[in-house]
């Protein structure tokens, strides 16, 4: 179990992704999270560095697609304003969200990987489905309270996979 939670690598933040050695992997696809991952959570801004990230990730022909847990019309919101193709209400770690977004994106599940800030839902997800996955650090601490219990199972678990010397950063 503790395998299926650990990140195959863990940032800083979603800036940090060298699309290099993602490239060398032969990974051509991202699926990112929305909140707390792109953006803090229930903030409604795409900041120039964000806008600029995407443009990039465009410009190294990267395929990207949002996979999102929150709401249809808040996510429909970044989708619009960054023109990328986005997934609402995924029930992450379910695959068949992930599976989705791989369609859209016409890549197989080791061509792709998932960046998110959760264990239990994007890594987790990722995981089962054979993806390469990115852990990154809240972009806020502001959560939905259901997120904050969690958070402290996650800070456990984060903690073992730290201590058998798993977590890539
Ligand atoms: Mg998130």
């Amino acid at each position: 179990m503790l395998d299926l939670l650990c990140p195959n690598v863990y940032l800083e933040s979603i800036y940090e992704l060298d699309l290099n050695k993602l490239k060398q992997k032969g990974i051509r696809g991202i699926i990112t999270d929305l909140d707390n991952t792109l953006i803090a959570w229930n903030d409604n801004t795409v900041y120039p560095k964000l806008d600029e990230w995407f443009r990039m990730l465009k410009e190294e022909n990267f395929k990207v697609c949002i996979v999102s847990n929150n709401s249809r019309g808040r996510v429909k919101i970044f989708s619009d304003m960054l023109d990328i193709p986005a997934i609402p209400k995924a029930v992450k770690p379910r695959r068949k969200a992930f599976r989705s977004a791989l369609d859209k994106m016409g890549l197989k599940p080791n061509e792709a990987a998932v960046v998110g800030d959760q264990l239990f839902t994007d890594v987790l997800g990722g995981n089962r489905l054979g993806l390469f996955t990115v852990l990154v650090i809240p972009v806020s601490e502001r959560e939905f309270f259901g997120t904050r219990i969690v958070r402290k199972a996650e800070r456990w678990v984060l903690k073992k996979l730290e201590h058998k010397g798993l977590l890539q950063m």
